[in-house]
């Protein structure tokens, strides 16, 4: 069994506490900044054992210092970016397992966003940490890698099981589904999706986690073979990935 604790942090960051109660373990993941980990850490009465880090960005480093001068806490993060991690004490590559008490996370290079990007599959606990690869009804920006290689990534997270839970790094899903919207507006399950985003937000709760199944029908980066969204930008005979790239622009010009 695992615990999941979502504890927002800056503007629209999203840090998980996870636990494993049979061995009493506790990871935190991309802890943006320190005093809500540690409120959430103190009022569970759970002792810090790891840092999963998902990609070297200021909003998912920011604590990792402070929270192991605090924890004695071990920092995980990809080996590709161990120059760019602060504090890095374990280095894992696309494969690896990484373990919490009795709970697997596969470790899945996800470059694009970042180039060193990874994210963590429970395949135990159906969960997903993505960082900034996947959100609900959207994708991370292109920051270092190319629209191929956040392509092919993307790929690889389509192909867990439809159950997963998605558990990304930011409350992006209300903008994300205005885009969305825009060239998808006839998808019957997007348009529940936002009523029931909107309905949540407006009680300032959040939209994660989300599934892998619900992104498969709604997401527009999961839906680049979708025959009306691609006659809706004029793109019928293209590839997939000219398709992807082209939804990667327009959400980059959106307003
Ligand atoms: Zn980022
Ligand atoms: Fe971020």
């Amino acid at each position: 069994m695992l615990s999941i604790l979502l504890v927002p942090a800056l503007h629209d960051n999203y840090i998980y506490l996870l636990h494993e109660p049979n061995s009493g373990e506790t990871a935190v993941v991309d802890p943006a900044v320190s005093a809500p980990v540690v409120d959430a850490l103190q009022q569970q009465d759970w002792q810090l054992d790891y840092i999963f880090n998902t990609h070297h960005h200021g909003d998912h480093v920011g604590a990792n210092l402070e929270l192991k001068q605090l924890t004695g806490c071990k920092i995980v993060g990809s080996a590709a970016d161990q120059a760019r991690i602060p504090g890095i004490d374990i280095t894992v590559s696309d494969g690896d397992v990484v373990k919490l008490g009795n709970q697997k996370f596969q470790v899945i290079d996800t470059p694009g966003h970042t180039v060193g990007h990874i994210v963590y599959y429970g395949a135990d606990s159906q969960a997903l940490f993505c960082g900034d690869t996947l959100f609900s009804l959207g994708c991370g920006r292109l920051f270092e890698g190319s629209a191929e290689q956040m392509w092919h990534s993307l790929q690889k997270l389509k192909a867990l099981p439809a159950e997963t839970r998605i558990y990304c790094a930011h409350e992006y899903t209300a903008a994300n589904g205005r885009f969305a919207l825009s060239i998808d507006a006839d998808n019957p399950k997007l348009q529940q999706r936002i009523t029931q985003v909107t309905e949540l937000r407006r009680q300032n709760l959040p939209s994660i986690p989300s599934t892998i199944g619900l992104e498969l029908a709604t997401n527009p980066f999961f839906r680049a073979d979708n025959v009306s969204i691609r006659s809706n930008i004029d793109m019928t005979e293209q590839s997939d990935l000219a398709v992807f790239r082209q939804l990667r622009l327009l959400k980059d010009q959106f307003q």
